[in-house]
């Protein structure tokens, strides 16, 4: 089996793969998704097969860390047979985004099934304001969820917050204190301009992450943790609680220069950035004939050489991607 690295033509390593595995979801969140959304007909999207599929050949390719997400991962069909089968392949890191409406039922079986960390989008804490931003969400669901989460003992637990001002920015400081009465980490986004939306202005509604770490700092002190998340987060610690604050700031810190991830859409696209369109059809090889796993790994491999040196999003929340986050996979 070979152990290649994945290199790009910037010296960077790709160790890091983000699998979407629908593009389906029970929310409708303003940032992510239009209200009337049409999904993917089932042809055009990989069978859980197939995902495993090339979850396994980036692994033979030197991939240490996966994480499956969407749309929401957990409204896939089955879902808990591919994370059975990814969770065998010994991965130093396996994670899940997910929105965490499923979580009474699913964390447990998820842990068992090889699940190390999750990340689980929270918004608000105030049911009115968090139906508001999901459309269809319950607020009660997910934080019964949170701490079905927190019962089944992963490796971690995480917070993502996607803020936007005169929405949630006011509720950052009590989403602080949520996060470190739940002693996990929590992670504050810069919205970022994927698909079209009319919900709201996204250049109005940018709250930068300096703005956060001002908000935050007239209430805790935070430190900036030395260990590299080798990600676009950038963690602080507070000195009273075990809880880290991340910033994943698109806008105003370009972490590019490190990056080490590439995504897969569902529909088996490689995507070798977020915020630009270069990608390669994996499943026209995957159902190619014959499908030979060689064939798919040398198509990963030529991939690297369209991973682009860096995104270019601009701050007036025009869109420059047209694919809406639950397709790029979050
Ligand atoms: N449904 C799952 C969830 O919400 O966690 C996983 C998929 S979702 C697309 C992954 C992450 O992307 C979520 O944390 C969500 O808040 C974030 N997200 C979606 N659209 C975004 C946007 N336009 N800008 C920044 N973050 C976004
Ligand atoms: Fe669904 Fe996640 Fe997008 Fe919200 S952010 S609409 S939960 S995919």
């Amino acid at each position: 089996m070979p152990h290649a690295k994945l290199t790009d033509r910037f010296g960077r390593t790709v160790n890091y793969v983000r699998l979407s595995v629908t593009d389906r979801c029970d929310f409708r969140c303003v940032y992510c998704m239009a209200e009337d959304m049409t999904f993917l007909p089932r042809q055009q999207v990989l069978t859980l097969e197939e995902i495993a599929r090339v979850a396994r050949n980036f692994v033979d390719l030197g991939t240490e860390k996966i994480r499956l997400t969407g749309g929401e991962p957990l409204v896939r069909k089955d879902i808990l047979e591919l994370v059975n089968e990814i969770g065998s392949y010994g991965l130093g890191d396996f994670a899940m985004t997910t929105n965490g409406s499923q979580l009474t039922t699913m964390a447990e079986p998820l842990r068992r099934a090889g699940m190390h960390r999750l990340n689980i989008s929270l918004d608000s804490l105030d049911a009115e304001k968090f139906q508001d931003i999901t459309r269809t969400g319950r607020l009660s669901q997910v934080l019964d969820g949170i701490d079905a989460a927190r019962e089944a003992g992963f490796r971690g637990i995480k917070l993502n917050t996607v803020v936007m001002k005169g929405r949630n920015d006011e509720e950052i400081p009590e989403l602080i204190e949520f996060a470190r009465k739940k002693q996990i980490d929590i992670s504050f986004i810069e919205e970022m301009p994927l698909g079209e939306i009319s919900e709201h202005d996204r250049g109005l509604a940018l709250c930068t992450s300096e703005e956060v770490r001002d908000i935050i700092r007239r209430h805790h002190e935070l430190i900036p943790a030395t260990e590299d998340s080798g990600g676009p987060a950038r963690y602080y610690r507070m000195p009273d609680s075990p809880t880290r604050v991340g910033f994943i700031s698109p806008h105003s810190h370009n972490f590019c220069s490190t990056c080490n991830r590439v995504r897969v859409t569902v529909e088996g696209r490689l995507l070798l950035c977020l915020g630009n369109e270069h990608s390669v059809d994996l499943r026209r090889v995957l159902r190619g004939n014959p499908v030979t796993d060689d064939k798919l790994r040398e198509t990963i491999i030529n991939a690297m050489d369209l991973k682009p040196e860096k995104h270019h999003f601009s701050t007036n929340g025009d869109v420059q991607i047209l694919r809406f986050m639950n397709m790029t996979g979050g």
